[in-house]
């Protein structure tokens, strides 16, 4: 049975509120039925990521009021972001050379995570983070890289967490 359309539920006569809401339902469920697909491109990378997806995608709707910081981690999820690994494979002429060290494939795991650069860049977030929050924190891509929220700490925590991080993800594609 194909998936619902805006269309088929009528969501033009909603209020935009309530339309959004009706989206974000139909959307949760494309991304559920993706899963495997995504998941496959960060294996290797990522365990245990099935077990977190859906957690993954509802603390995404929830991180940001803003769009463009929304985006920037849906990218990250989904995989968006052109990194000189997505432009080779569309376009086989183009380098896949990471443009920033020059060394390694440009793969979105480097850029974002792996690169030493910024490596030492998510060590310095993560040091902010522990000395704002006075919390034991583990460094891990699920949380800071994906948007997976931190379980077990105070909410004024988790949201300032939260917040540091939305800010700290936006600035790693900037040149
Ligand atoms: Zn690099």
């Amino acid at each position: 049975m194909p998936s619902p359309s805006p269309r088929h539920l009528g969501l033009q006569k909603l209020h935009p509120l309530r339309g959004y809401a009706c989206m974000a339902h139909i959307l949760k469920g494309w991304f559920l039925q993706f899963t495997a697909s995504f998941i496959q491109v960060y294996e290797g990378f990522l365990e245990n990521l099935h077990i977190w997806w859906s957690d993954i995608w509802e603390a995404a709707q929830k991180s940001s009021i803003c769009t463009l910081y929304k985006e920037n981690l849906y990218k990250i999820i989904f995989q968006w972001y052109h990194t000189p690994d997505v432009l080779h494979r569309l376009f086989p002429a183009v380098d896949p050379i990471c443009w920033r060290c020059g060394k390694q494939r440009g793969t979105l795991e480097h850029v974002f995570w792996y690169w030493p650069i910024i490596q030492s860049y998510w060590d310095r977030v993560h040091k902010l983070l522990q000395d704002e929050t006075q919390q034991q924190l583990t460094l891990d891509p699920l949380n800071h890289l994906l948007g997976l929220p931190l379980t077990g700490l105070p909410k004024l925590t988790s949201k300032l967490i939260a917040h540091i991080l939305v800010a700290a993800r936006t600035r790693i594609p900037t040149r």
